[in-house]
C-alpha cells in the first residue's frame, strides 16, 4: 500500500481578512472577480468542475497562498471547512452554443447548483450573490429592460434550459433569502466582453474577432438588425462588487449591470473589422431559433443604488479584448 500523504496545511484566514468562495471562479468573468477580491485582500476559494473554465484564466495566481482551486461540480454537496462571508455564484455555461450543447448540466448547476451554493451560505452565515442573466427577459417586448418586466421566455425553445434555470435560481435565492433571513443580492448580467472569453464559445465577440484576425468570413446571424450592448469585464465586475458590498434597502432585489450602448449586429461586425484593420468581409447565416431581436439594459437601478455606470467605451475596451484573442490565435 502506497504511504499516506499528509495533507497540505490549510492557512487560515486572519480574523479580518474576509473569505470569499466564488463558483465558477476560473470561467471568463469568475476569474475576473478572483483577481478583484484577491486585490482588495480577500482569501478565496474557487469551486469549478472546468466544463466550461479554464485553469488558464488563473494560472497567473498559482501559488498565491490566499487563494485554492477546488475542482468540483457544484451541483455536489460543498464541503467547507472554516469561516466564509461571501459565496459568489458565477457556475454556469453562459454562451447559446455551450449550453445547446449543455442543457443537462445547465439545468442542474442553475437549480442544483444554488441550492448548493445557498446551502453553503446559509450554514456559514454568509452573504450570497446570484449571477442571473438578461436571458430571463426572453425575448423582450419591454425595451429597454427595466427590473420590474417579467420577460417572454420560451420554456420548451433551445434558450429555454439556461433562461428558466436562471429565473428559478433568481426564485430559490429570494426564498432562501424570506424564509432563512439570509443577506442575498441578484445581478442581471447583460453581454459581456473581454479577455479570457473563450474563443470557440460561439459567442458573438469570440466569433467576429477570431474570423477578423483569421481574414476568414464575419458570420452575421440573420439580416443583423438584432441589437445587443457590451460591457467590459472590468466595469461590469466592478458593478456586481458594489452590488455585494451594498448595505442599502431594496439591494436583495435584482440589479441589472451592462453597458447601455445598443448596437446591431451588423454595425458590430463593422466595428470588429474596423478594430482589428480586417479585410474580412461579412456572410449572412440563419438565425438561430429565439434569438432575442433586442437587448439593451436599463440602468437607472444600478446608478441609483450603487453609484454604478460603466465606463469604458467600445473601442477602448476592444483594444486589449483583440490582443487576447492574437495571443490564443497564435499571432502574435
Ligand atoms: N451572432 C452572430 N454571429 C455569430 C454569433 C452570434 O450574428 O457568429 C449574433 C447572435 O445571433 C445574437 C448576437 O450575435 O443575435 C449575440 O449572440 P451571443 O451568442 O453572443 O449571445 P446572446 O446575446 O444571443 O446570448
Amino acid at each position: 500500500m502506497p504511504p499516506k500523504r499528509k495533507p497540505a496545511p490549510r492557512r487560515r484566514a486572519a480574523p479580518t481578512q474576509p473569505v470569499s468562495v466564488v463558483t465558477g471562479g476560473a470561467g471568463f468573468l469568475g476569474s475576473h472577480l478572483v483577481d478583484l477580491l484577491l486585490a482588495r485582500g480577500h482569501r478565496v476559494v474557487i469551486i469549478d468542475n472546468l466544463i466550461t473554465g479554464s485553469t488558464d484564466n488563473i494560472a497567473h495566481l498559482a501559488g498565491d497562498p490566499d487563494l485554492r482551486f477546488i475542482k468540483q461540480d457544484v451541483t455536489e454537496y460543498l464541503f467547507l471547512p472554516g469561516r466564509v462571508d461571501y459565496v459568489w455564484h458565477f457556475a454556469s455555461p453562459a454562451s447559446p452554443v455551450d449550453y445547446l450543447e449543455l442543457p443537462i448540466q445547465t439545468l442542474k448547476v442553475g437549480s442544483l447548483g444554488t441550492h448548493k451554493a445557498l446551502g453553503l451560505a446559509k450554514g456559514k452565515g454568509a452573504r450570497f450573490l446570484l449571477t442571473s442573466t438578461s436571458e430571463i427577459y426572453g425575448d423582450p417586448l419591454v425595451h429597454p429592460q427595466v427590473e420590474s418586466y417579467w420577460g417572454n421566455v420560451n420554456t420548451i425553445g433551445p434558450r429555454g434550459c439556461y433562461d428558466e434555470s436562471k429565473r428559478f435560481a433568481e426564485a430559490l435565492v429570494m426564498a432562501y433569502h424570506r424564509e432563512h433571513a439570509i443577506p442575498t443580492r441578484i445581478v442581471r448580467i447583460f453581454n459581456t466582453y473581454g479577455p479570457r472569453m473563450r474563443v470557440n464559445d460561439g459567442r458573438v465577440v469570440p466569433a467576429f474577432v477570431s474570423q477578423a484576425l483569421a481574414g476568414k468570413p464575419i458570420t452575421v446571424f440573420g439580416d443583423g438588425s438584432q441589437t445587443r450592448s457590451f460591457c467590459f469585464a472590468s466595469d461590469l465586475i466592478g458593478g456586481i462588487a458594489r452590488l455585494m458590498f451594498c448595505d442599502k434597502e431594496t439591494s436583495e432585489l435584482p440589479v441589472n449591470i451592462g453597458n447601455p450602448h445598443e448596437m446591431t449586429m451588423l454595425g458590430f461586425a463593422e466595428e470588429i473589422i474596423r478594430a482589428t484593420g480586417s479585410k474580412s468581409r461579412i456572410v449572412h447565416r440563419p438565425l438561430p431559433q429565439d434569438d432575442p431581436k433586442q437587448r439593451k439594459p436599463d440602468i437607472t437601478r444600478a446608478k441609483a443604488l450603487l453609484g454604478w455606470e460603466p465606463k469604458v467605451p467600445l473601442a477602448e475596451g476592444l483594444e486589449p479584448t483583440i490582443a487576447y484573442f492574437r495571443g490564443r490565435l497564435g499571432l502574435d
